[in-house]
């Protein structure tokens, strides 16, 4: 923990009830744009930009907003499955976005959704685009990010970077990977100074794990494949029951693989064996 952190909890720690210091090192779960007091300077008109210039304008639907980081109009769970993405073609394409350890890591943590990676960074630390792109939102966000940036990548990725204490562009600006977009920092719903990163495809939330390796600052790799496996945390936690339409060719092990399950859980779920025989049309449950 750092020590602005430590001095910062021993001065606000009266105020606080033993569940606001268990919530003390996590942000991002207010995220919602529900301002009342929106920064209307940050309000860009969809039709006052040249949508030739919208990276991915296709896959996104040619959705493009200055203000809400969700796409209501997108409905990204129908199309996930069997997406590949080509994130870099080359090793500059990628720009490491804040040096630093993961303070709080992606995931669901007291029955919240961290949608990012908190990176431990000192107030005033620049922060990089990671991958050429447009910038979608430039803000000041009151419940979660405080001062944060969004941008469309032109490999079908979003990004978002909260908390800044300055930001240095502006929505429609075209930035290239390692080019400076703000200053870290502790705005908004955050009790020390880091970066709240965020890997988004079609407004659903990604571990930023899957792709960058933290630790070495880098990316993993140069295509992503998504399955309905990689946007498992952003599912209720009580599943739904999902099925799967057995196509030509299909085997047990390959659809256990697509949605990230296992095949002794598709046989348990529908009582049938391992070497059974799939016929084309049967509809298996897969949970
Ligand atoms: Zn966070």
């Amino acid at each position: 923990m750092r020590l602005s952190l430590i001095i910062g909890l021993l001065f606000i720690a009266p105020f606080l009830k033993a569940q606001d210091l268990e919530f003390a090192d996590i942000d991002g779960e207010g995220e919602f744009e529900t301002d009342s007091f929106y920064d209307e300077s940050a309000f860009v008109a969809w039709w006052d930009f040249d949508h030739e210039l919208i990276p991915c304008a296709d896959m996104y639907d040619n959705s493009w907003d200055s203000l809400n980081v969700n796409l209501p109009n997108l409905n990204a769970r129908d199309s996930i499955d069997g997406i590949c993405l080509k994130l870099t073609e080359d090793d500059c394409d990628y720009f490491h976005p804040c040096p630093g350890v993961i303070n709080s890591d992606y995931g669901w943590r007291h029955y919240r959704m961290h949608k990012g990676v908190d990176i431990d960074l000192e107030t005033g630390d620049p922060i990089y685009a990671a991958f050429d792109g447009v910038v979608r939102i430039s803000k000041y966000n009151y419940g979660g990010f405080g001062h944060y940036v969004m941008i469309r990548h032109y490999n079908g990725l979003e990004t978002l970077y909260g908390h800044l204490s300055e930001r240095m562009v502006q929505p429609n600006q075209t930035v290239r990977a390692g080019e400076i977009i703000g200053l870290g920092g502790s705005t908004g719903r955050s009790t020390g100074p880091h970066l709240h990163f965020e890997v988004r495809y079609k407004g659903l939330p990604i571990n930023p794990n899957t792709i960058i390796a933290f630790d070495s600052s880098s990316l993993k790799m140069d295509t992503l494949n998504l399955t309905v496996a990689d946007f498992k945390a952003v599912s209720p936690p009580k599943t739904q029951a999902v099925y799967h339409r057995v196509r030509s060719g299909d085997t047990l092990w390959a659809i256990s693989r697509r949605y990230g399950t296992t095949v002794t859980r598709i046989c348990r779920l529908n009582g049938i064996r391992s070497t059974s025989t799939l016929r084309v049309g049967q509809r298996l449950r897969i949970r």
